[in-house]
C-alpha cells in the first residue's frame, strides 16, 4: 500500500483539511508510490495561526538555544541519512549515490551552518562625533513563508528554513508537490525531537492551492522562494500590494566559457561534464551553454564528447548510474520537445537526443540520454530558454568580447563558469559577466558564507551567510544622544 504523507502543523502531523491527496510518482518506474496532502487555504490558515502562536516565544528564545534546536534537527537527519537519501532518490529520480553524497549531507550542513551563524552574528553600532550613538537591532519578522522546488528538495528547503529559524522567525514551508517526501520525513523528525510546536510548519500541496494562499496571507511577513522565473513573477505580483519582503531565486541559462589558454586537465573536463549533466541537468546552476574558443573548438569537442558518451543513464539505485530519471512525465515531455525543437531548427545532435529505456523495473521510467547540440545561433530558443534537463549546447566564439556578448546575451543572470589560466582575463570577466555567481576554473564549489542568487530574470535578493539572516530580519536603527 502507498505511503500517506502529512502536513506538519502546530507540532502535529496532520491530514489535509479538505481530505484530498495527490499521487507522488517514482520517476524511475513511472508510477505512483505515495500520496501527499493536496492542501488548501484552510491548511495554510491553520499553519499560519500555529506559527503566529509560536513566533513571540521563539523570537525571545536565546540564539544559542535556537541554534541547539537546529543542531538537534541536523543530527536527527544525519542519523537517518540512508532513509532520507533513499526517499530523495525515489521521489526525484536522481541517483541514490548523489542523494547520499550531495543532497542530504548538504541539508545537514545547512542546518548546522545557520545554527553557528545565529550564534556568531553581531549587530552594528555607529558612534557620532557630535555625541550620539546609533545601534542596529535585527529583529525577526514574525511568520515567514518558504517555498521550494523539486530539483534539490531537502537541500533547498533547509537552505531557507534554517536561516529563517536561526534568525528567530516562525516558518510555514511549502515544498514542491512533485517531491514532497523528504519534507514529510523532516516533519516527522521535528515531532520526534520535540521542536517547539508551531515554530516549523510544513504544508504540502500545489502552487495554486497552498503556495498562493501562503503568499497572500496577511500575517506572512516575507516570502523566500526558489523556483521558475514565471512563478517568481506571479509571486512578486501577488506580494507587492502587501509590501512583503521577497527573496526570489529563479531560473538560469548559465554559460561555461572555455578559453584556448585553459589547459584543461582530465579533472577539469570531468567538472565541465558534471556542470552540464549532474542531477540530469536539473540544477539551476548547470552550464547549459558551453562556449568554446574557436581555435580549440574541434579538439575540445572530441575530448568532451568522449566523456559525455561514457555517462551511464539508468536505474538510480545502481552505483554505476551517472544520470537517473527526469522528475516527472510533463518534464520528460518538455525536455524531449526542446530537443526536437533544436533538431528542427537545424541543430546537430552530437550525442543523445532521445529517451532511454533502461529495462527491468525501470522499463516505464522517464530517462533521457545526455544530449549535446551544436550549430544553433546564440539567439535561438535553445540557447535562450531554460531547458532544465541533460542538454548542453556548444557555441564557438572568437575572442573575449564575443564570449562576453554571448554569455550576457540572455534574459537570465544566475551563474557562469570561466576556464582560463590568464589571471587578468579571470578578473575582467569576473567583473563584467552578468551573473550572481562566477566560478573560475571550477563549478559549484560552494561556500555557505558567500552571497548566492541571480541578476536579471534569475532573481531578486541574495541567500547565504549573513545575507539570509539579513533577509529574515528587520533592521531597526536606535539613535541615542548623550
Ligand atoms: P516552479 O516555479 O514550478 O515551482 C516552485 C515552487 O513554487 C513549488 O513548490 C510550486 O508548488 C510553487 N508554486 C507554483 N506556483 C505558485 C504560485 N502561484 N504561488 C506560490 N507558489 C507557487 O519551479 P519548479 O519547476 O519546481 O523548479 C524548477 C525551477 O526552479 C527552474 O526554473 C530552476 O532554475 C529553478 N531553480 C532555481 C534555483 C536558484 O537558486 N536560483 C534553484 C533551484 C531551482
Amino acid at each position: 500500500m502507498a505511503a500517506t504523507l502529512s502536513h506538519l502543523i502546530g507540532g502535529r502531523l496532520r491530514p489535509p483539511a479538505g481530505g484530498r491527496y495527490l499521487d507522488v510518482h517514482e520517476p524511475a518506474i513511472g508510477a505512483p508510490f505515495a500520496r501527499s496532502p493536496d492542501g488548501d487555504a484552510d491548511d495554510v490558515a491553520a499553519a499560519v495561526e500555529a506559527a503566529g502562536m509560536a513566533a513571540a516565544a521563539w523570537a525571545a528564545t536565546p540564539a544559542a538555544e535556537r541554534a541547539r534546536w537546529l543542531r538537534r534537527l541536523a543530527e536527527a537527519v544525519e542519523a537517518r541519512l540512508e532513509t532520507f537519501a533513499a526517499a530523495e532518490s525515489r521521489d526525484t529520480g536522481k541517483p541514490l549515490a548523489l542523494a547520499r553524497s550531495l543532497d542530504i549531507p548538504r541539508a545537514v550542513a545547512n542546518l548546522r551552518f545557520f545554527a553557528a551563524a545565529a550564534e556568531a552574528w553581531g549587530s552594528e553600532a555607529h558612534a557620532m562625533e557630535s555625541g550620539a550613538v546609533n545601534y542596529t537591532l535585527r529583529q525577526p519578522l514574525g511568520t515567514v513563508g518558504c517555498i521550494s522546488p523539486w530539483n534539490l528538495p531537502l537541500y533547498l528547503l533547509t537552505w531557507k528554513i534554517a536561516p529563517a529559524l536561526a534568525a528567530g522567525n516562525a516558518v510555514v514551508a511549502k515544498p514542491s508537490e512533485v517531491t514532497p517526501y523528504t519534507a514529510h520525513l523532516l516533519g516527522e523528525l521535528s515531532v520526534e525531537i520535540g521542536l517547539p510546536p508551531g515554530v516549523l510548519n510544513i504544508v504540502q500541496g500545489t502552487g495554486g492551492g497552498v503556495g498562493e494562499a501562503l503568499v497572500r496571507h496577511p500575517a506572512v511577513k516575507a516570502i523566500s522562494f526558489t523556483g521558475s522565473t514565471r512563478t517568481g513573477a506571479a509571486i512578486a505580483a501577488a506580494a507587492a500590494p502587501q509590501f512583503k519582503k521577497l527573496s526570489l531565486e529563479l531560473g538560469g541559462k548559465n554559460p561555461a566559457i572555455v578559453f584556448d589558454d585553459a589547459a584543461l586537465t582530465d579533472a577539469d573536463l570531468d567538472t565541465l561534464v558534471r556542470s552540464g549533466f549532474a542531477n540530469q541537468g536539473e540544477i539551476c546552476l548547470c552550464g547549459s551553454r558551453l562556449l568554446v574558443q574557436r581555435s580549440i573548438y574541434e579538439a575540445f569537442r572530441e575530448r568532451y564528447l568522449a566523456r559525455v558518451r561514457r555517462l551511464h543513464v539508468g536505474d538510480p539505485l545502481r552505483a554505476d548510474s551517472d544520470l537517473g530519471a527526469l522528475v516527472s512525465r510533463p518534464h520528460f515531455d518538455k525536455v524531449l520537445a526542446c530537443i526536437e525543437r533544436a533538431r528542427t531548427a537545424g541543430g546537430t545532435l552530437l550525442c543523445g537526443g532521445h529517451a532511454v529505456q533502461p529495462g527491468g523495473r525501470c522499463a516505464q521510467g522517464w530517462f533521457v540520454a545526455p544530449t549535446v547540440i551544436e550549430g544553433l545561433p546564440a539567439d535561438s530558443p535553445t540557447n535562450q530558454e531554460e531547458i532544465f534537463g541533460p542538454v548542453v549546447s556548444l557555441l564557438p566564439f572568437e575572442d573575449e568580447e564575443e564570449a562576453l556578448a554571448i554569455a550576457n546575451g540572455t534574459g537570465y543572470g544566475l551563474a557562469a563558469s570561466v576556464w582560463t589560466r590568464d589571471l587578468g582575463r579571470a578578473h575582467r570577466l569576473g567583473a563584467r559577466l552578468e551573473a550572481g555567481v562566477v566560478w573560475v576554473n571550477c563549478w559549484m564549489l560552494r561556500d555557505l558564507r558567500t552571497p548566492f542568487g541571480g541578476m536579471k530574470q534569475s532573481g531578486v535578493g541574495r541567500e547565504g551567510g549573513v545575507e539570509a539572516l539579513r533577509f529574515f530580519t528587520e533592521a531597526k536603527n536606535v539613535c541615542i544622544r548623550y
